[in-house]
């Protein structure tokens, strides 16, 4: 009797945590309704990794058929290269996250992972390939060290090891009486935000995904914490090719590429340098908020 107890315990909460990881995932990205169901197409074949090139072309998209929000969007980022969205609140930049990521089919155009169309591949291996770091993240009721391990269950404890040093979340950790084994979320530790972002960031680390997206990582931040999760993130995406949306241009001056994201629509697009000289809608955006800050 007991045991076949323990196993079927041990289901439920294999269940209850996979369940509760599908609605973080949720959360993560913001979807207020539940998205509708994506599944593998019959034929869908496991993505072939080779760099993480990303395309959008001419992509099309509305959560509501009567209200577009995405309209012909092309850009691209080269494999390896940061590419930086910034836009307006509501200009659609987490909805480009969401479609990459296929919670939702897009209406006209293609999006294209190292040349392979992503509406062919199996959710599975497409979402692999990707870690995203939102702007809020949960933490479950568990100890720091699985909130890093949830990023890849398989992972080695070498490997959450490393994911911790790259995050910099050592001195943090070392600070705690219990370590790495300090319960966090809402019944354990408070953690600031800056700390939660950097436990996000290692988690993201241990994925091992070739694609890094950043959906305003650091917009909830105060610029001394913001400045730490910054060199976390630029050296954990060295090796990466990321796409990192923002809010603050401060943070993203570095970037290959910017694009500007206007109701949808590209608007202009270029390096930090090449966007001021032009004058336009960046140029704009960066002048107030400088403004702002002073
Ligand atoms: P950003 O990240 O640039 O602030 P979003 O991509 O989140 O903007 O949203 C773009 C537009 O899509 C907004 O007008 C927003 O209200 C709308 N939107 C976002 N999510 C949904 C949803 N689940 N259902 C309907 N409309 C949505
Ligand atoms: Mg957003």
């Amino acid at each position: 009797m007991i045991q076949l107890f323990l196993p079927l315990n041990f289901l439920g909460f294999v269940y209850r945590e996979i369940r509760r990881a599908l609605t973080d995932l949720e959360n993560m990205l913001g979807l207020l309704k539940r998205a509708p169901e994506i599944v593998d197409t019959a034929d869908a074949m496991p993505l072939t990794i080779a760099q993480g090139n990303i395309v959008f072309n001419k992509v099309d998209f509305g959560y509501q058929s009567e209200r577009p929000i995405l309209q012909q969007l092309s850009f691209n980022v080269p494999a390896g290269s940061k590419v930086a969205i910034v836009g307006a609140s509501g200009a659609g930049k987490s909805t480009i996250a969401r479609l990459l990521y296929r919670f939702y089919s897009i209406d006209g155009g293609s999006i294209y992972i190292d040349g392979q169309d992503i509406s062919t591949l199996t959710l599975d291996s497409l979402r692999r390939a990707i870690a995203i770091v939102p702007q809020d993240t949960v933490l479950f009721n568990n100890s720091i060290r699985d909130n890093i391990r949830y990023g890849r269950p398989a992972a080695s404890e070498a490997e959450i090891d490393q994911a911790i040093e790259l995050a910099h979340l050592r001195s943090f950790i070392d600070s705690l009486p219990q370590g790495d084994a300090t319960v966090v979320g809402e019944r354990g530790l408070k953690v600031s935000g800056g700390e939660k972002q950097r436990i996000a960031i290692a988690r993201a680390i241990l994925k091992k995904s070739p694609i890094l997206l950043f959906d305003e990582a650091t917009s909830a931040l105060d610029s001394s914490s913001e400045q730490a999760i910054l060199q976390a993130m630029r050296e954990v995406a060295r090796n990466h090719t990321s796409l990192v949306i923002a809010h603050r241009l401060s943070t993203i001056t570095d970037a290959d590429n910017i694009i500007v994201l206007k109701n949808g629509q590209l608007a202009e697009q270029g390096s930090h340098d090449v966007l001021l000289a032009a004058n336009g809608e960046y140029a704009r955006m960066w002048q107030l908020q400088q403004k702002q800050q002073r």
